[in-house]
C-alpha cells in the first residue's frame, strides 16, 4: 500500500472542498486491506474510508489516512428458479454497475440509477430514491474488521437498514470496509412507478427496467444540480419522521404541508426540502456557499467555499426551520468534524 502525505481532498469530494489529508493510500486488493490494519494498529490516527466522497462534507483538514476504496469486480454469483444474484467489489462505481445490470436483462436496480457513488458505501446509508431503498434487493455483503482483521459476512437482517440508516452507519462507522455486495433480483419483476414525477413519465410506456431507468436518470437530471459542473452532495437534510399525530397538528398551522405514510402506520415522513424552501432558502448565498435554485435540499458550493462556509449554511437553515416549524433537521451526509 502506497501513502503519500499531504494530499488535497479537492478532486475527491462532490462538494469539491479543499481540505487536505494527512496520509492518503489506495485500497486495491487484500494485501492493502492488511497493510491498512497493520498501519491502523501502529498510528493513534484516524483512518476513514473513502468512495466516490459524494456523502462526506469536509469541515477541516483530515488529520489521519484516507483510504480510497478500489476494489473492482463483478459477476453473476448464482441463480435459482426465482432469481439472479448478482455480485460486485465495493470499488465499482454504483451508477455503472445499475446500468451493467440492466444490460445483463436483471430488473430491481432501475430506480436507484444515476446515485453518485461507489458500491462499497450504497449499505452505509441504505441508499434510496423514487420509492425504492438498496435494502430491497441487498441480500449479503462482506466486509473486513479493520480492528481484528476478520472476514465477516452480512445477511440483510444483520444490516440493520433503516431510512438512510444502517449498522455500519449507527455502530460500526470506520471499522468495517465492505469489500463486496451481493443483490438478489427477482426473475419476476416488480415495478416502483407511483413516486411523483416518474408515474407522469412513463405513463402509456412499455415497462422495462432500462426504460424506468432513463426516465429516473431524465428526472435526476433536470431536479438535481450535477456535481461535475456545481460541487454539491446531493440531498444535505434527511426527511423528517414524525408521529401521526405531530404531523397532524403542524399540518392544521401550515397548509400544503407534505406527508407521506410510513410502514409504521403511526408515523409520516414530512419534506425537508418543502420546509427549507418554505422559509426562503432556495437560491442563497453567501460568498461561495449556498443553496440550490434548483431544488431547497441541496446545499451547493459555487466555487471555493470552504467546508465551515457550507456548514455555517446548513446551522442557519437547522436554525430557521427549527424557529418556524418546530422541527430539527438531520444531515444526510457525513460532516468530517
Ligand atoms: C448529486 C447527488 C445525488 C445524490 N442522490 C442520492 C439519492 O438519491 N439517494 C441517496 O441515498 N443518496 C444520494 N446521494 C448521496 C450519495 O451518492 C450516496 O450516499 C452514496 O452511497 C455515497 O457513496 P460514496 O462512494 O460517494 O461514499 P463516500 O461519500 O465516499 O462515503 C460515505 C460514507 O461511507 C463510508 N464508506 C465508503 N466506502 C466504504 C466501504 N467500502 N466500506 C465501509 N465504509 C465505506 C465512508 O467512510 C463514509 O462514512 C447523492 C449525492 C449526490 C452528490
Amino acid at each position: 500500500m502506497k501513502i503519500n502525505e499531504n494530499v488535497s481532498l479537492k478532486d475527491l469530494n462532490t462538494f469539491g472542498v479543499e481540505a487536505k489529508t494527512k496520509y492518503y493510500s489506495e485500497i486495491s486488493n487484500l494485501l492493502d486491506i492488511e497493510a491498512l490494519f497493520e498501519w491502523k494498529s501502529k498510528n493513534n490516527l484516524p483512518a476513514l474510508l473513502l468512495g466516490g466522497g459524494s456523502n462526506l462534507l469536509f469541515k477541516n483538514d483530515f488529520d489521519g489516512m484516507i483510504a480510497k476504496v478500489c476494489l473492482m469486480g463483478k459477476d453473476i454469483a448464482k441463480e435459482d428458479d426465482e432469481a439472479v444474484y448478482v455480485s460486485a467489489a465495493a470499488g465499482e462505481n454504483w451508477h455503472d454497475f445499475v446500468r451493467w445490470t440492466i444490460d445483463q436483462g436483471f430488473a430491481g436496480l432501475e430506480n436507484l440509477s444515476l446515485i453518485p457513488g461507489s458500491v462499497g458505501a450504497a449499505p452505509i446509508q441504505n441508499i434510496g430514491a423514487y420509492g425504492v431503498e438498496l435494502s430491497n434487493t441487498l441480500h449479503s455483503l462482506q466486509a473486513v474488521n479493520l480492528e481484528t482483521a476478520d472476514i465477516l459476512e452480512f445477511d440483510k437482517e444483520l444490516c440493520q437498514f433503516g431510512y438512510r440508516e444502517s449498522f455500519f452507519k449507527s455502530q460500526a462507522l470506520d471499522k468495517l470496509l465492505i469489500t463486496s455486495v451481493t443483490f438478489r433480483l427477482p426473475k419476476k419483476p416488480e415495478w416502483h412507478i407511483n413516486y411523483a414525477g416518474l408515474r407522469e413519465a412513463l405513463a402509456g410506456e412499455v415497462l422495462t427496467a432500462d426504460v424506468i431507468s432513463q426516465a429516473v436518470i431524465s428526472e435526476r437530471q433536470r431536479k438535481l444540480p450535477n456535481p461535475s459542473q456545481i460541487g454539491n452532495a446531493g440531498s444535505f437534510f434527511k426527511n423528517p419522521v414524525m408521529k401521526v399525530t405531530d404531523f397532524e397538528t403542524l399540518k392544521s398551522d401550515h397548509e400544503g404541508l407534505p406527508g407521506f405514510p410510513q410502514t409504521h402506520n403511526d408515523e409520516v415522513k414530512t419534506s425537508a426540502g418543502w420546509l427549507i424552501d418554505q422559509c426562503g432558502w432556495k437560491g442563497h448565498r453567501v460568498g461561495d456557499a449556498g443553496v440550490s435554485d434548483k431544488h431547497a435540499l441541496v446545499l451547493v458550493n459555487h466555487g471555493n467555499a470552504t467546508g465551515s462556509e457550507l456548514w455555517q449554511v446548513a446551522e442557519d437553515i437547522i436554525a430557521s426551520v427549527e424557529g418556524k416549524f418546530g422541527v430539527t433537521l438531520e444531515p444526510e451526509p457525513r460532516v468530517i468534524k
